[in-house]
């Protein structure tokens, strides 16, 4: 049988182990090669022509041969260059996988294509879209993947799992249709082949031990979540994201772009297509965060008004409602408080503050596992105290709070006012770490009045730990500064500070298990 029809209707399994780890040596790639192949792996797929040269020898299926390259140039990493190709033929390789992206490389995808050929090999081409998979087709290649959606810029976050609708495009083709990239179940792998996948690419889920560790580690460390079955929205002033939840994990995640100008209807719009796109039905759970202020009866109000314009004093709650049954509605940073209360860096902490420093500044409190709500929404939008640095009007209205002072919008105006005009928080942060010392200053009165914030909620509150997340809270180095400038503080007003430890999923897990708060 030839070697198409040997690896048609199969498994392939990728034999790569993690860079420079443990299992990152010839020899036991090739007995990961001849396990698979005990286990009924129908082909092999190898990286590096010593891997190959290891492995040739102790399995008789096909294999197909990469080389990966870490290019300063050029974001192609598979088989980019015409030596590579002959490297793997010599070394054994029925099929040689290469980067059939049209990116920027050193060497055309049809020269590399026609190397693979002219080398009496099987071109298999790597694709991130269905353009790539027919100028594959047309240059010679037999075996078209869906390896690379989802890793190229174009096609980046389109997918969380498979992308089973270039498998399906694919189909209609003529190739060998090859289903590769984040296949990590025996289920998946099944879709792929109702999909009109020929054959099937399995990596991490099988050869690398230390990605499948961290999966039942990670499941282990969450199991107190197992209750957080539902969905959740967060509706930033840039991002809209929903997810679809199950036992405390984000398994589907989709995110869009706010349309700041909107109205409610608008949102709850966007809200909507989002959840039927994760699945949402009538009636399931559902919490929904969102930025802003939002009061008792889930009327919502801009604390900045140039966030969404639209909305201010709008009813979101009784419009969820309406819409969707029951749901819980909070504030954005208020939700995210609760799940690092519950699941988190505060957990099993009596007294927690949890804040966010970002564009703006929000936070939480959650006290012996409730969080704390006012009337009108405002209670935990600690950013809005009065900061001892700088001198500045806040959108608030009320002047030199800590937002005004050490947001990621302050940064970018404080970067502006020392003559670098036109650069965001992040660059600040970049020009720091390069040692610039204008930049370091800014980000230093930045953490100074984080830590001025830290001592006054201590005051108040007496929390165990305040907890601090946000892309600039979590920024490298910053959390550090908070700390060196908290412990000049006199020690009564010293607390324990924490880096927050669900990122940006902190709101939707908090969402919903919002809804699940007793009264
Ligand atoms: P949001 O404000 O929408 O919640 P983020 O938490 O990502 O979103 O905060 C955005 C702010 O963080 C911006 O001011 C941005 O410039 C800054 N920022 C984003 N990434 C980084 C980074 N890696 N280092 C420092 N600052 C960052």
């Amino acid at each position: 049988m030839d070697v198409l029809n040997r690896l048609k209707g199969g498994l392939v399994v990728s034999c790569q182990p993690v860079d420079d780890g443990a299992m990152d040596r010839p020899d036991i790639v090739a007995a990961l090669a001849q396990a698979a192949v005990a286990g009924g792996a129908s082909g092999i797929r190898i990286e590096g022509a010593a891997n190959l040269r290891a492995a040739r020898p102790v399995v008789s299926v096909p294999i197909i041969g990469i080389i990966k390259r870490d290019l300063a140039d050029s974001p192609v990493r598979i088989t980019p260059f015409l030596d590579d190709v002959r490297a793997l033929v010599e070394a054994g390789a029925d099929i040689v996988a290469y980067d059939a992206t049209p990116r920027t490389r050193p060497v055309a995808r049809e020269a590399i294509l026609a190397a693979i050929l002219d080398a009496g090999a099987i071109a298999m081409a790597d694709c991130a879209t269905f353009a790539d998979g027919v100028a594959a087709l047309a240059g010679g290649a037999r075996i078209i993947g869906t390896t690379l959606s989802g890793y190229t810029a174009e096609t980046e976050g389109a997918n969380d799992g498979p992308d089973f609708d270039l498998i399906r495009a694919f189909r209609a083709l003529g190739g060998v249709v090859m289903a590769e990239g984040r296949l990590n179940t025996p289920q998946l792998v099944a879709l792929a082949r109702a999909a009109g996948a020929d054959c099937v690419t399995v990596g991490s889920a099988i050869t690398r031990t230390e990605h499948v560790t961290s999966w039942f580690v990670t499941a282990w460390r969450n199991a107190d979540r197992a209750a957080l079955t539902g969905f959740a929205v967060d509706l930033g002033g840039t991002k809209t994201a929903a997810a679809r939840i199950e036992a405390g994990q984000i398994v589907q995640h989709r995110q869009i772009l706010t349309n700041a100008g909107g109205d409610l209807a608008t949102q709850l719009d966007q809200m909507a297509a989002l959840l039927a796109d994760l699945g949402y039905t009538h009636g399931a759970p559902l919490g929904v965060a969102v930025t802003g202020r939002l009061d008792a009866q889930g009327g919502w109000h801009a604390v900045n008004k140039s966030t969404l314009p639209l909305i201010d004093g709008v009813p979101l709650g009784p419009a969820l409602r309406a819409r969707f049954g029951a749901v819980a509605c909070h504030n954005d940073a208020a939700a995210a408080a609760f799940a690092e209360a519950v699941h988190g860096a505060g957990k099993g902490l009596a007294r927690f503050v949890y804040l966010t420093v970002s564009t703006g500044i929000g936070g939480g409190i959650v006290l012996d596992g409730k969080l704390v709500q006012g009337r009108g929404g405002l209670a935990g939008h600690v950013g809005f105290m009065s900061s001892t640095q700088g001198s500045t009007l806040c959108g608030s209205g009320r002047s030199n709070t800590v937002e005004s002072n050490a947001a990621g919008r302050a940064i970018a105006r404080a970067a502006h006012d020392a003559g670098h005009a036109g650069i965001d928080a992040r660059a600040v942060f970049a020009a720091a770490a390069k040692g610039e010392a204008w930049a370091e200053t800014i980000i230093d009165r930045s953490a100074h009045a984080i830590a001025g914030l830290c001592a006054n909620l201590t005051a108040l509150l007496e929390p165990e730990c305040i907890a601090i997340g946000g892309s600039i809270g979590l920024a490298p180095g910053y959390l550090a500064r908070v700390r060196a400038h908290l412990a000049a503080e006199p020690a009564l007003f010293q607390t324990d500070l924490a880096a927050a430890t669900l990122a940006g999923d902190g709101p939707l897990l908090g969402a919903l298990a919002l809804t699940q708060q007793k009264a």
